[in-house]
């Protein structure tokens, strides 16, 4: 439960922190469409998670074509079209390509405190680059990423989605709104060098004026910071910053402008505030509280609940390169208050989706939530589904990913035995397709 590290994704407006890079518009939603004109074929799956039904079924064909799936049933009787073989995936089980819906590609771990000043705008595109990588080779085919300077992560989105790199499907913020001196600032440096970052804005007018600017640059969402950090110098995460007034504006602007809204927020008062103002996802959702829980079922917010990377901050500590002293002393008084409040909203029936905050632990790793989640009160099913229907709904991309129907693209894992036994088994995926291209496989 952290907030990304603020130093690496509120950098400075001013001086050159321009990305150059291609420029190609593509509109909001059509991220991915590249991988269409791909592949067409048919995998064998010896056993299929069917995520609606919660259900492994056995001996199933799934069809495909120009990318994405044209069938999906028993081997016996979906056949595959004249000249067509089947790769078959022998002892392993198929399911939908994975969803995280709270990551930062640009962003690695021991770029934490000041370490994270000298890193450039464009070195954070390379840094990119490398993570979308891994991500997908661990069988995340789609992420939601929700902070990045310099518009980094529309970059990587457009030239994942033109096929120059491989990565995730990725939905992106942009430089996440926020107070000044709040979670999405610089505060590192002293006032001498008037560092201000990309998404700072105060008042409703300001914080309007930014979402339009982020929608002006191609982001799909608008990520706020409702609450202060862990990873933050000077700030508390248990206190409020934008103000309800604030997130009203910035939530009917974003509406307006088709992009929904995820708000970062620790504290109590933030949730229920971002929540009373309309966002679309509460990320971390430590200090939630029975209303908070209550607001969010009646308003359909879904909780991104990042429980996972306590274990990895509180491991490595300040040793995971430059950490600040009181993130630690943050993380120590929030983790297992997180994971207590995950379990309560949880059994009350709060919509949750899979969201990690990649980036504070090394990316790939992001199925070690899994089995935090089990551990936490979810069945090892709905943690699934937390990484696939959920995190599609939360995304606006129900009708193209989270499961596999025809119409939706064939993003395809597969795993040895049976993930809903045992969740682990999806920490090592050894088959990855994507629209219908095999990215890694046995
Ligand atoms: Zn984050």
């Amino acid at each position: 439960m952290t907030g990304e590290p603020a130093a690496r994704i509120a950098r400075r407006t001013s001086g050159g922190s321009r990305v150059i890079g291609r420029v190609v518009l593509i509109l909001a939603g059509l991220a991915g469409a590249a991988h269409a004109a791909s592949s067409s074929g048919a995998l064998h799956c010896p056993h299929l998670l069917d995520v609606r039904a919660g259900r492994v079924l056995d001996d199933q064909m799934v069809l495909f074509d120009g990318g994405r799936v044209t069938a999906i049933g028993p081997a016996a009787s979906t056949r595959p079209p004249p000249g067509v073989t089947p790769r078959d995936l022998p002892g392993l089980t198929c399911l939908p390509g994975l969803i995280d819906a709270h990551v930062h590609l640009t962003v690695d771990p021991n770029h934490s405190g000041y370490d994270g000043l000298g890193i450039s705008v464009p070195a954070q595109v390379v840094i990119g680059v490398r993570n979308a990588r891994a991500t997908l080779a661990s069988g995340f085919t789609t992420v939601r990423n929700v902070g990045a300077e310099g518009y980094t992560d529309v970059a990587l989105r457009d030239g994942i989605a033109a096929g120059d790199i491989d990565g995730p499907r990725m939905q992106v913020s942009g430089p996440p709104l926020g107070i000044t001196g709040g979670h999405a600032d610089n505060n590192l440096l002293p006032f001498s060098y008037h560092d201000t970052a990309e998404g700072v804005a105060d008042g409703p007018w300001a914080a309007r004026a930014k979402v339009r600017q982020n929608a002006k640059y191609g982001v799909d969402l608008i990520k706020i910071m409702a609450s202060g950090g862990v990873l933050s110098k000077g700030d508390e995460p248990g206190a409020e910053q934008y103000s309800l007034e604030e997130m009203q504006a910035i939530v009917t602007e974003a509406h307006k402008l088709g992009r929904r809204v995820a708000a970062h927020a620790h504290g109590t008062q933030a949730i229920t505030d971002a929540i009373l103002a309309g966002v679309d996802s509460v990320e971390h959702a430590s200090l939630i509280d029975d209303r908070g829980i209550a607001l969010a079922k009646q308003h359909g917010t879904f909780l991104v609940m990042d429980i996972y990377d306590d274990d990895y901050i509180l491991a490595t500590g300040s040793a995971s390169g430059g950490m600040l002293e009181e993130s630690i002393v943050k993380e120590r008084r929030l983790g297992r208050a997180q994971r207590e409040n995950f379990r309560r909203a949880h059994a009350a029936g709060a919509l949750m989706a899979f969201g990690t905050d990649a980036g504070v632990y090394p990316h790939g790793d992001n199925a070690r939530q899994f089995a935090k989640m089990v551990e936490w009160g979810m069945t090892p099913v709905e943690a699934i589904r937390a990484a696939t229907l959920n995190a599609a709904q939360l995304m606006g991309w129900s009708d193209r990913v989270g499961s596999l129907e025809p119409g939706h693209f064939a993003d395809i894992v597969a795993v040895d035995g049976d993930p809903t036994q045992d969740v682990r088994r999806l920490e090592h995926v050894r088959f990855v397709m994507q629209g219908g291209t095999v990215k890694r496989g046995p």
